[in-house]
């Protein structure tokens, strides 16, 4: 069953021309030369508290009310098309057009002759992206669970999520089989480049708080980097005082052609404490969970063929 859909999805097309000749592109430069700022809203069409961050902070730098300190802060809603079918009858289709957008971000992909409403979109996004020195990439999660940054495998990345101060736990990740992610495209996960991506869970998809909670990154991504000053009557969420827990992926589960079934019912970040404990069978064959303190991440349900069932981490002891 879908969870309830608590929050509004706001009416973007306001925001359809964009001011650099790609639609629901903005960007603003700043006082003093800098590093380039974005914050991508609807890589998935059904993820809605991007669309929300950006369009309650929108207004302020269209208007002029805040301005960049320096170099450039730019906002793109990415998979647009998507997030204008979402249906509430049937909320989890609006994910995507015809193929996941966050799996085309390798050159060989972006470069090559497959074709898709994503893809297109995408080909159009990828020279505006490549001037980008730091990204932000806001997204939300089918099954409720608390927030989480996933930093890629870079300490630059891990830099970046811990810098932030939310969400508490943070995944070090390589993603998915079945394609590279904008996080992770060119420059943002090359350890030698000086640009850096991150990508927040905000939480559950329509829960009533994610808009809010990705507001609250946005915020802090642009004054991390020192580019704006947050508006004096801007909301300000603090985060819980829990200590901040690094989890290292040791395994990725890929949903095998002949089908996955979970065998119990499962939570994201839930954590199974008994190495050998059977979690769900994979093509057949049984998955369990392979060292103690088993952490379970965005379990996936009904996932297709190919696609990432859930990821399996453990808590780093003595973050570095
Ligand atoms: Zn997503």
């Amino acid at each position: 069953m879908n969870s309830p859909i608590e929050v509004d999805f706001p009416d973007i097309r306001r925001w359809a021309a964009g001011n650099v000749g790609l639609p629901y592109v903005w960007s603003f430069p700043g006082a003093d030369a800098g590093a380039h700022l974005c914050i991508t809203a609807l890589v998935h069409g059904n993820e809605v508290c991007g669309a929300i961050a950006l369009d309650r902070l929108l207004p302020a730098f269209v208007s002029g009310g805040v301005r960049p300190h320096r170099g450039r802060v730019s906002f793109v809603f990415a998979n647009v098309d998507a997030y204008l079918c979402f249906d509430r009858a049937c909320p989890l289709a609006s994910r995507a057009l015809d193929q996941d957008f966050n799996r085309l971000w390798d050159a060989e992909t972006l470069d090559g002759p497959r074709e898709s409403r994503e893809l297109t979109r995408a080909r159009a996004l990828r020279p505006f992206y490549d001037t980008v020195d730091h990204l932000l990439d806001l997204h939300s999660m089918t099954l409720p669970a608390p927030p989480i940054a996933l930093a890629g495998t870079t300490d630059k990345g891990l830099a970046l999520a811990r810098a932030l101060g939310m969400p508490r736990d943070i995944l070090v990740d390589t993603g998915h089989a079945a394609g590279r992610r904008l996080r992770d495209y060119a420059a943002f996960a090359d350890p030698d480049s000086p640009k850096s991506a991150l990508l927040i869970e905000c939480g559950q998809h329509w829960e009533a708080a994610v808009g809010d909670y990705a507001t609250e990154c946005a915020w802090r991504f642009l004054e991390h980097f020192d580019a704006v000053a947050r508006p004096a009557g801007a909301a300000r969420l603090e985060p819980p005082p829990a200590p901040e827990r690094i989890i290292d992926i040791t395994e990725v589960i890929t949903v095998a052609p002949s089908g996955f079934v979970w065998a119990r019912p499962v939570a994201g970040l839930e954590t199974i404490s008994q190495a050998g404990t059977v979690i769900a069978t994979n093509g057949g064959k049984p998955v369990s969970t392979p060292h103690d303190e088993a952490i379970l991440v965005m379990p996936a349900l009904d996932a297709k063929p190919g696609t990432t069932a859930v990821r399996i981490g453990r808590a780093r002891t003595h973050p570095s």
